[in-house]
């Protein structure tokens, strides 16, 4: 998988979770606050895991805005 894929899945996974969570809590249904959170972990792993600078292997960051350049070795990021 690519980093960009991953950090695209990843975002929207964190996204779609996070709503999961706030619906389950709103209408009051555990069993989807538990498929959000679900979501939320595995999609946050998932970008954990493949979000890292093809070059030199770095992990990028997932916090904050998505860097230009690779922190480890500036290899330039696409968009
Ligand atoms: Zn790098």
């Amino acid at each position: 998988m690519s980093y960009n894929k991953s950090y695209k899945i990843g975002r929207m996974g964190v996204g779609v979770g996070l709503f999961l969570v706030l619906l389950g809590l709103a209408i009051e249904i555990d069993f989807i606050c538990y498929i959000g959170l679900i979501m939320v972990i595995g999609s946050a792993l998932l970008e954990a895991i493949f979000y890292r600078c093809p070059n030199c292997n770095e992990s990028l960051s997932i916090r904050g805005k998505r860097p230009k350049h690779c922190p480890g070795c500036g290899y330039k990021l696409d968009d």
